[in-house]
């Protein structure tokens, strides 16, 4: 089967978080199992695009709005990623360095959809499928059903996941003509609640959706950012698909990120070592209990409770445990969090700004990771955690809930709580610190949640299944 996977991130080349993960990754395993998987994604001033050759595959131009753009899609000449890498340029619009947070972000990727679309009409084969990922590619498949250019395309099977249905792209009407001629009739395909909604027409169009946990399926249907409805009347063509992960990124064995490789049968004096390194370096106390948080500083990931709950924690169970904070976003939460530094001697430090080794040296030398996120469509950390021997504390929510098991639960190796609080956040501290003395337990959980397989292997045919079920 030939897949084209559409996307604005994917891993190395541009990451914003989950959704770069797993469009780096899911390909490459599809190629693996035997299929033609690509990727599409905007050029982008990255190191990757420095740091890689790449050859001009095809010229064209097209119009968004009344603006005649030229565009050109780029090759990335060895395959190195496991799959075949186009990116589109479109001169000032994508060539930037950031992927998103741009005053036009709305007519960057509408523009990129368009770049995209137009090229693979000019194919002179059909690809099997085409799969959006998220807002920025939700045009897609209304482009391919109502752009009377593209109604050759319109038996292409389109899937669209979603990543995270909290981002749905909205733009007023007045941008109704930047995509290309489409059939009037069709407005309400673009249509919610009086706004252009890119995700809910994706929603509407594609001929799959999929989200990236089962319980996240079912939640969209209660609380979608104004999208429940739509969930609710097109839930019969949506299904959720658990992510994987990268084994072979994420291992803690071979990554290169970390000072000391370890398994599961040396994970305890390898943690050790991955902790005593890492408390070095931000003058923490490597006696006490390590709790990590690594991720985006949005309400989303109630980045907001985090400095409440953590110095409650802290004045309350003194000297009894350290904190490490790994994140950016909403600046009054970086502020709060980078404020606090020097306020806990050897006990709490926070690193604000993005930064891909000191992650994966915090899966690896920490003893708890942190999530009390108020909704996580999959949430990938909890599962580098959980293969790197570091015990996941997370809210009862989305994927969360599909991959945590609680300790008090048969087979558990994690903390569960149910309320984004800083009672709950500090009642599971309270927890994890009692569990840490218990050296027998820590290290039953570390093995037994080592050995869970999230890989993408256990994964691609869920995917390959519902390609077929479109054919
Ligand atoms: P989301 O996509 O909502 O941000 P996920 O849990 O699906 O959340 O994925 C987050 C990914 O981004 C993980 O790979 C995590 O390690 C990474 N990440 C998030 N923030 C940072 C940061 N500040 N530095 C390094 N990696 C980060």
């Amino acid at each position: 089967m030939e897949i084209i996977h559409i996307s604005a991130e994917c891993y190395p080349v541009a990451k914003a978080g989950g959704l770069g993960d797993v469009v780096g990754a899911l390909p490459k395993y599809q190629n693996k199992a035997g299929h033609i998987a690509k990727v599409v994604m905007p050029m982008y001033r990255t190191k990757f695009l420095y740091e890689n050759e790449f050859d001009v595959d095809f010229k064209g131009k097209a119009y968004l709005g009344d603006w005649n753009f030229d565009y050109t899609i780029i090759k990335e000449k060895y395959n190195k990623l496991g799959f075949d890498l186009y990116l589109v340029d479109i001169n000032g619009l994508l060539d930037r360095q950031k992927v998103y947070g741009y005053d036009d972000d709305a007519d960057r990727f509408t523009a990129f959809q368009i770049a995209v679309v137009d090229w693979i009409a000019t194919w002179e084969h059909q690809p099997d499928i085409v799969h959006c990922h998220d807002h920025h590619t939700g045009f897609i498949p209304f482009m391919m059903q109502h752009c009377y250019a593209y109604k050759k395309l319109a038996s292409v099977p389109s899937v669209f996941t979603i990543h995270n249905g909290q981002y749905q792209g909205w733009m007023g009407w007045d941008k109704r003509n930047l995509l290309p001629a489409w059939d009037n009739w069709k407005w309400g395909m673009l249509d919610w609640k009086d706004n252009i909604n890119p995700m809910a027409s994706a929603v509407k169009c594609a001929w799959k959706v999929t989200t990236v946990s089962w319980s996240y399926m079912n939640e969209l249907r209660y609380n979608s950012n104004g999208l429940e409805d739509l969930f609710e009347y097109e839930k019969g063509k949506c299904i959720g698909i658990l992510n994987g992960i990268d084994n072979e990124v994420w291992d803690p064995s071979t990554d290169t990120y970390i000072n000391n490789n370890f398994s599961v049968r040396t994970v305890t004096t390898g943690k050790e070592k991955n902790k005593q390194d890492l408390c070095n370096q931000f003058n923490l106390d490597a006696t006490k209990p390590l709790f990590v948080f690594i991720g985006r500083l949005v309400g989303e990931k109630a980045a907001d409770i985090l400095p409440d709950s953590i110095m409650s924690a802290l004045y309350s169970m003194k000297d009894q445990l350290s904190f490490l904070i790994l994140g950016s976003g909403d600046p009054h939460v970086e502020w709060q969090l980078s404020n606090m530094n020097g306020n806990f001697p050897n006990a709490y430090h926070a690193v604000i700004g993005y930064n891909e080794q000191l992650s994966h040296q915090m899966y690896a030398g920490a003893d708890f990771l942190l999530m009390p996120s108020r909704v996580e469509p999959c949430g990938l950390n909890q599962m580098y955690a959980m293969r790197y021997g570091t015990v996941p504390i997370v809210r009862s929510t989305g994927g969360l809930q599909d991959t945590v098991v609680d300790m008090g639960d048969w087979e558990g190796f994690g903390i569960r709580f149910n309320h984004a609080s800083v009672g709950d956040i500090h009642y599971s501290i309270g927890r994890a610190v009692n569990v840490y003395q218990d050296k027998k337990q820590m290290s039953m959980m570390r093995k037994h949640m080592m050995k869970i397989d999230h890989s993408w292997e256990s994964v691609v045919d869920n995917y390959i299944q519902l390609y077929k079920s479109l054919k």
